[in-house]
């Protein structure tokens, strides 16, 4: 259980490093989109002021150039209605002064500068004035701020922008478009000096990016393709995990099929062995008759003949038979097998077989690996043997009660691997004929696996034997010799 849910942790695990890297991705690559489109717009904004206010020196010096101008209605006056954010001009010839301290002290520094000043800035009322000193008459611009900017080639909506944009002079501000600020989020921030000496104001624009303006549905897009991804990588993975479960358990099969053949011919040598001892007993009888008075010489001739004939025929199929079947010599194939290895193969060949019968199958053993001297196969298929054995016995236990262990230990020169379980256990009646071939109390039991094991374990130089487990249960212990270090 712990296992499963450390393997779904992993998996999930996988999937949040998945999502956060990718929704870091997709969030920065919408803030620097963010951040180039606020450039973008807050540049050409102070591209336009500074085209608007530059035209106003271009203006007033124009009108220095045009002068005297003739009195009466002078084409000054006309201006406003060419440029709509000049609300007035107004005009001071050589004689008289402007009678505003302002544009008095504005005048003499555009003579010192031979440009264009400011005169004074009320941002709160969206208005500034500007003077140009000029020979003989002087002018002052009274300008509307509002006006100034060219709203019809605006690069923002400018109710709607979630840009704030000022423009900034000297502890004033006037609010071009007012912007909706995040309360938290990220900061961008841009500001300029607008390109006219004369109107020396800053170009300050904002914009807060909130938590909101993430890219929240590609994010959860992301995420569930992630998902779906992993999902589909572990389908595979599992489908190939089982594909190799079900070509290890059909090659475990097959040895078992061999073996299991092999155990049926020792069988059948056994069983022939007996009517060739007997033909070989009346060929006796008819030599002796041979030796009776009168001797009949030729029937007994014939029929000798026959049963020397018959027995050798006898001899040779169980001689063929022995040949063809008989096992390898496990002795040449044994090499060092680690035992906690091969446990935890057969854990894992056995999962759905202990899955299906609600037991969880406990390995016990001291930290380090045990390596034995053992055919790998061979031993392969008795801790199969035996697990299935166990499983199919825990089948007559209560759920709550099923338990199968497997326990290792290391003596000085040999290794124990012990199968226990909390089935119903060996009875003194079962017990001494359990390793028996064909014995079995089983419906459909062949009775072959225990004996086979054990002839593994012999032929592997160890041994296998069965005990009764208190309380209850059944207990298999495997010997086999240590690996030479
Ligand atoms: P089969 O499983 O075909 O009967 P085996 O040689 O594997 O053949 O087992 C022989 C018999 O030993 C079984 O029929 C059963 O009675 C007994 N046996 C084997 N393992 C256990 C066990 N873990 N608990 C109780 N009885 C067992």
């Amino acid at each position: 259980m712990r296992k499963l849910l450390s393997r779904h942790g992993l998996w999930f695990a996988v999937w949040l490093a998945l999502t956060a890297a990718g929704g870091i991705a997709l969030a920065r690559a919408e803030l620097s989109r963010q951040r180039e489109a606020f450039e973008t717009d807050a540049r050409i904004a102070h591209r336009l002021l500074s085209q608007r206010v530059v035209q106003h020196d271009a203006v007033l010096a124009t009108l220095a150039l045009l002068q005297p101008a003739a009195s009466g209605d002078p084409a000054e006056q006309r201006l406003p209605s060419l440029y709509p954010q000049i609300l007035e001009v107004k005009r001071r010839d050589a004689a008289t002064p402007w009678g505003d301290a302002r544009l008095e002290a504005a005048e003499a520094a555009s003579r010192a500068q031979r440009r264009a000043t400011l005169a004074d800035a009320d941002f709160a009322l969206g208005r500034y004035r500007l003077v140009l000193a000029a020979q003989p008459a002087s002018f002052a611009l009274l300008m509307d701020l509002r006006a100034v900017v060219p709203w019809s080639e605006w690069p923002m909506p400018v109710e709607t922008s979630p840009v704030r944009l000022t423009l900034d002079h000297a502890g004033q501000s006037f609010v071009v478009q007012p912007g909706h600020a995040a309360a938290t989020g990220w900061q961008f921030e841009f500001r300029k000096h607008l390109a006219a000496d004369s109107q020396p104001f800053d170009v300050v624009a904002a914009r807060t990016v909130g938590w909101r303006d993430l890219p929240w549905r590609w994010m959860l897009v992301w995420a569930l393709g992630a998902a779906a991804l992993l999902a589909a990588i572990r389908s595979f993975e599992r489908q190939r995990a089982e594909r190799r479960r079900a070509e290890d358990l059909l090659r475990l099969g097959q040895v078992a099929r061999l073996n299991t053949l092999g155990e049926l011919a020792a069988g059948m040598a056994h069983e022939l062995n007996q009517p060739l001892t007997a033909l070989l007993a009346n060929t006796q009888a008819a030599v002796r008759m041979l030796d009776e008075n009168p001797p009949e010489t030729g029937a007994a001739r014939d029929a000798m003949q026959q049963a020397v004939q018959q027995g050798r025929r006898a001899a040779e199929v169980v001689g063929r038979l022995r040949r063809a079947v008989e096992r390898p010599d496990l002795a040449a194939q044994l090499q060092s097998v680690v035992l906690q290895d091969a446990v935890r193969n057969a854990f894992y060949l056995l999962e759905p077989e202990s899955a299906r019968r609600q037991v969880v199958p406990r390995l016990v053993a001291e930290p380090g690996p045990i390596a034995v001297r053992a055919e790998p196969v061979a031993l392969e298929q008795i801790i199969h043997n035996l697990m299935m054995n166990a499983l199919q016995a825990l089948e007559q236990a209560p759920v709550a009660q099923r338990e199968l262990t497997i326990t290792l230990s290391a003596e000085p020169s040999t290794a124990t691997l012990t199968v226990s379980d909390s089935g119903p256990g060996i009875t003194p009646e079962v017990l001494p004929r359990i390793f028996e071939p064909f014995f079995t109390t089983r419906e459909h039991g062949l009775g072959l696996g225990l004996s086979l094991c054990e002839s593994l374990a012999q032929k592997m130089g160890g041994q296998l034997q069965a005990r009764p487990r208190s309380p209850r249960g059944a207990e298999f212990r495997l010997t086999l010799p240590l690996a030479a270090p």
